[in-house]
């Protein structure tokens, strides 16, 4: 009781719950795409994800950031970033449960949609410490272009042990990398990289190379080393830049400042610039871009599977609010213009998952042309259109709060937090126009429209708005006469895919409603427009956290 009024209708905060068995999408989606997968594990990290305890220091991180000190003291350059100690406890739970470079070594079946689905739960507490994971976790398969390095750093990226210490990697229990493509003058761009690369000698990681110029944008700049895009006579190549040298003593990483973002405020990211660094070529010199893009594509599907879990967040939290909280006399979730929103937001969430989740499954089995053609094909698509939701759905999602959505503090604060991570997602990695690109290059592929006919075909006859779009797809493709069409290529790739995953992995209700609104045209342009028709009831209940 406060002396002046009592505190009555503002909801308890979602917390201390088990934030896998909540999520009846993603249960259903692991499922379909790793049906002899044991998410026992899972299961135990979706509840410490869920526990008040790990909110507070996904909090703390936030609220206490990164801090670079370049010097120390007495005037000697250290270029170290400092982090709140519940940054480290963030790292330590994500590492621990293997969601950086485990899966490339993991014996279980399904590594891949297991530590996707582990990855997609952990967004939901803290998405910007997973910006390390991440690139840990995608360094593998371009790192594999020096046999000898990896042969050295892979066992201990794919350690679960997390060890911040700065020293040589040969005294270190675990290690992380991270990547430097983007220079001022380029991005998107990165053939306009000014960076160069001149030979400095040969030993037992292979040529080794002084670089000399800048990264803009240069995450977790505490990682253990990065592969970075340099030019050398033979053009743009990639190198492997450790911030130790194996001999000892730090590299000439120099960290010019850290960069002040509209979120992601856990992770830091900079700016910095190579004086002479010391280097190893990693691939085929003059074929940078083809070495490092091997690890861009897994912090690609990193992109979609995060922005799928802040949706999820979103959603979580807004049901959580809309069912405890009453107007006009109803709980909002009894409200029925409020329960089209929800189960729209739900619709959204659910078709995020499940093509996240059927993306990383591609992932588990690269040996097979069908699964090959369909990480090429949907990595653009995902990355694209899941991303280019993510905004848009915050905001709605955060509406649902009223006020207490667009405030920081306490609990229900992460819904500020989910917002203004949404749109990085969208950015890094490849924005939206070059992801659409992207995927216009991946159907030039032989095979690549029969190979996303068959995906499509699972579901033929299932809906007329979902066969009509199947049937013209192809000479869509086909005909386009010009990339300005290709957003809208990739979006209606994104919805036939989604389509088809739904009626395997969900209820008729959720299928029906996501084709007639989506597909079919019985819809608004903003979110809460489905048809009056729609089973609002079991779409809700499937997506309520408790
Ligand atoms: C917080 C944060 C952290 C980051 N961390 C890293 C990191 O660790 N390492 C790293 O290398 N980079 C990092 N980046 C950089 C990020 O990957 C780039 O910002 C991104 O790739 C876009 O490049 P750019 O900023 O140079 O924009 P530009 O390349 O100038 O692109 C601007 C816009 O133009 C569009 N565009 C570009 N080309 C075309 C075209 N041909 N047709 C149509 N549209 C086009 C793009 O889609 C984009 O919307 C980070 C960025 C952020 C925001």
């Amino acid at each position: 009781m406060n002396p002046t009024h009592e505190v009555f209708n503002q909801p308890a905060p979602l917390s201390d719950y088990n934030l896998l068995a909540t999520n009846r999408p993603l249960r259903d989606a692991l499922k379909f795409n790793a049906p002899a997968l044991d998410t026992e594990e899972l299961g135990r990290l979706g509840a410490t994800l869920g526990s008040s305890a790990m909110q507070t220091h996904a909090r703390l991180a936030n609220v206490h950031g990164p801090v670079l000190h370049s010097h120390d003291r007495f005037g000697r350059r250290v270029d170290q970033v400092e982090f709140h100690p519940s940054y480290h406890e963030l790292m330590k739970l994500a590492t621990g449960a293997g969601l950086h470079g485990t899966p490339w070594s993991d014996e279980e079946p399904s590594p891949h949609v297991r530590r996707a689905a582990g990855f997609m739960l952990f967004t939901e507490l803290e998405p910007s410490i997973l910006c390390p994971i991440s690139m840990s976790y995608a360094a593998t398969p371009a790192l594999r272009g020096n046999t000898a390095i990896y042969a050295d750093w892979g066992p201990k990226l794919a350690s679960r042990a997390y060890d911040p210490e700065l020293k040589p990697w040969q005294a270190k229990a675990g290690l992380t990398m991270g990547m430097g493509m983007t220079e001022k003058q380029g991005g998107s761009d990165v053939r306009a990289n000014t960076t160069r690369a001149e030979p400095s000698g040969r030993d037992g990681w292979g040529e080794r190379y002084a670089i000399t110029g800048h990264k803009w944008f240069f995450s977790a700049p505490m990682c253990d080393a990065f592969l970075v895009l340099a030019q050398t006579k033979s053009g743009l190549s990639c190198f492997f830049l450790p911030r130790v040298l194996p001999e000892g003593g730090l590299n000439a990483i120099r960290i010019q400042r850290l960069k002040d973002k509209l979120g992601n405020k856990a992770n830091a990211s900079s700016e910095v610039e190579f004086e002479a660094a010391q280097a190893w070529l990693v691939g085929e010199e003059g074929r940078g871009i083809p070495q490092i893009l091997e690890m861009g594509t897994m912090t690609r599907l990193d992109c979609a599977l995060g922005t799928s879990g802040l949706m999820r967040q979103a959603l979580a939290l807004a049901l959580n609010h809309t069912s405890q909280r009453k107007a006009f006399g109803k709980l909002l979730v009894e409200q029925p213009l409020m329960r089209n929103v929800l189960a729209d937001l739900a619709l959204e969430s659910e078709a995020a998952t499940a093509l996240a989740m059927r993306l990383a499954r591609a992932f588990d089995r690269p040996g097979e042309a069908h699964e090959a053609a369909m990480a090429r094909l949907l990595t653009p698509v995902a990355k694209f259109w899941i991303c280019k939701r993510g905004s848009h759905f915050a905001q709605e999602a955060m509406e649902c709060l009223g006020g207490n959505g667009y405030v920081e503090e306490g609990g229900e604060g992460i819904m500020a937090r989910v917002y203004r991570e949404m749109p990085l997602n969208s950015i890094w990695e490849g924005a939206g126009n070059i992801m659409a690109l992207d995927l216009l290059r991946a159907l030039r592929k032989a095979d690549a429209v029969a190979a996303l006919a068959q995906e499509l075909s699972a579901a033929r006859g299932a809906h007329p708005a979902l066969d009509k779009l199947a049937a013209a797809l192809p000479t869509r493709i086909e005909e386009m006469a010009s990339e300005v069409e290709a957003r809208r290529l990739a979006q209606d790739v994104a919805l036939a895919v989604q389509a088809v995953l739904l009626l395997q992995t969900a209820p008729a209700a959720v299928f029906g409603a996501f084709c007639d609104s989506r597909l079919a045209g019985n819809w608004g342009q903003s979110f809460g427009t489905l048809g009056a028709g729609t089973d609002f009831d079991a779409i809700i209940a499937r997506a309520m956290p408790r």
